[in-house]
């Protein structure tokens, strides 16, 4: 099992189980993901988390419950053999901020890891390059895009 699971094939193959959650606050509806449906819809390299320029399956699904489109995708510890993830951190959230500053506009991205957490924030930065970014867990700021943004 590769030490860092990057594709959903390897997530398929080390048996971890992925969530879908919805994006919509309010909603927030979750169900588990059939990994070997997926992969053989969308193909084992896909990416685990969005990237840069490539449509991510996670956007094109659709809440069961609310009809929203696009998904968060939740990568769930697996049920056995090593943890892959230190089971007492928590979760790291890229967010999206209204332009005052004030409050969250969105959550684009929920996952375990911190190298893939700084992934998904890099790739949200490209994406939203107008928008205000930050990455953090919990109520701790690592990354901010004003902040780098004021950086030489
Ligand atoms: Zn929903």
């Amino acid at each position: 099992m590769p030490a860092i699971l990057t594709t959903l094939g390897e997530a398929a193959r080390a048996g971890i189980e992925i969530k879908a959650i919805c994006r919509k606050p309010e909603c927030r509806y979750s169900q588990k993901i059939n990994l070997a449906e997926v992969v053989q819809h969308v193909g084992g390299i896909q990416p685990l988390v969005p990237v840069k320029w490539q449509k991510h399956f996670s956007e094109r699904m659709r809440c069961p419950a609310c009809k929203t489109l696009g998904m968060y995708i939740w990568v769930d510890l697996p049920s056995e053999g090593h943890p892959l993830y230190p089971l007492t951190s928590s979760a790291f959230r890229v967010l999206e901020w209204s332009q005052t500053g004030r409050s969250i506009d969105r959550e684009l991205a929920l996952v375990h890891t911190l190298p893939v957490a700084q992934a998904a924030y890099r790739a949200a930065r490209e994406l939203y390059h107008t928008s205000h970014i930050t990455l953090q867990q919990g109520a701790r700021v690592i990354s901010d895009s004003w902040e780098d943004q004021k950086a030489p």
